[in-house]
């Protein structure tokens, strides 16, 4: 017979490693299975300075390393791999995996996250957290006095732009058309900022750099949209603002999720739609988005799954 598991968490970054701490601690014997890119976002930063109980900063693939160990101490059990198909239609809940394999869990936590949207350059990738960066919370101070771009018209752009203010010298705005999405008050206030420049009807076709004596951004190729005419700009670092992705596409038509796909989780718990599945971090966050809430959140959930299984026959 299958073995019927307690907890099973989907997805390891900041918030699944922190369920699956406080669920082992709990004796839960917890199941993680950690999708493919195991540690999730953090995984492409480099120094992460806003994370409380690291007042020297540390490189995010190494605190992840950190999460994941002390989950592990405690006696999560860990698959690598992705999840592929859930079914949340009866308990115990079916999880399947890439490799045919298929759990059985009473409780399920999602922490399956969100991803930053990309323009899709090679040469973007390429310098990912080296100067090209979809996190300005997270990476703005390492910009202090410098030229950097960002691309976006939403409200995400507006807010990143307002926050490089504090750092960089000059924040430029590329944006594909002339008129921005944001909110009115939002774009106010990117405009009455003398240190936000404007690009319109423009989209950055390819990002420069160099690998000596340190991999760096220098500048960008950039394309009027209208005229077809390419520029060249130096610049010290390219931020995207157009917008995040929940990874909540295995869950859809089973989980009430808002318009854009994030999980719904009901009056400030982990709860979601369907008892015994517990949601936290990215995948239902559009808000914060930060490592430390996402941890918050994830210990939110396996306490939540912890009460909600003593409240279950077996
Ligand atoms: P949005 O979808 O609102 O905006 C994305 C922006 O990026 C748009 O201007 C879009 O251009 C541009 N864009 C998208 N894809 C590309 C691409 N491939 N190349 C170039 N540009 C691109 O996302 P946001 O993250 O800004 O906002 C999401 C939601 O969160 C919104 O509802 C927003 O109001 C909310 N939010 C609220 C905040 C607040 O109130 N403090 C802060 C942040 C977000 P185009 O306009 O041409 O489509």
């Amino acid at each position: 017979m299958t073995e019927i598991h307690n907890v099973l968490i989907i997805g390891s970054g900041p918030a699944g490693y922190t369920a699956a701490l406080y669920a082992a601690r709990a004796n839960l014997k917890p199941l993680m299975i950690t999708g493919v890119e195991q540690g999730g976002q953090l995984m492409t930063t480099t120094d992460v300075e806003n994370y409380p109980g690291y007042p020297k900063g540390i490189l995010g693939p190494e605190m992840m390393e950190d999460f994941r160990k002390q989950a592990e101490r405690f006696g999560t059990e860990m698959i690598w791999g992705n999840v592929t198909a859930v079914d949340l239609s009866k308990r115990p809940f079916k999880v399947s995996t890439q490799d045919g394999q298929t759990f059985e869990a009473k409780a399920l936590i999602i922490s399956t996250g969100a991803s930053a949207k990309y323009l899709g350059l090679e040469s973007e990738k390429k310098y990912l957290g080296h100067g090209v960066s979809a996190c300005a919370t997270c990476d703005g101070a390492f910009f202090k006095n410098k030229n950097v771009y960002l691309v976006g018209g939403g409200d995400t752009a507006m807010e990143e732009a307002q926050f490089l203010t504090r750092f960089a010298n000059t924040v430029t705005v590329v944006h594909r058309r002339d008129s921005l999405r944001a909110s009115k008050i939002m774009q106010d206030r990117a405009k009455a900022n003398p240190k936000i420049q404007w690009l319109w009807n423009s989209s950055v076709t390819e990002v420069l750099g160099q690998d000596q004596p340190h991999k760096q951004v220098t500048g960008l190729k950039i394309k009027n949209v209208q005229t077809g005419q390419p520029t060249q700009v130096p610049a010290d670092g390219l931020f995207l603002g157009i917008g995040h992705e929940p990874n909540s596409h295995l869950f859809k038509g089973q989980l009430e999720m808002n318009a854009v796909g994030y999980i719904i989780t009901k009056d400030k718990s982990t709860y979601t739609s369907v008892p015994g599945v517990f949601a936290c971090g990215d995948v239902q966050d559009p808000i914060y988005r930060q490592a430390v809430t996402a941890a918050g959140s994830g210990c939110m959930a396996a306490i939540d799954a912890e009460r909600w299984l003593e409240t279950q026959a077996d």
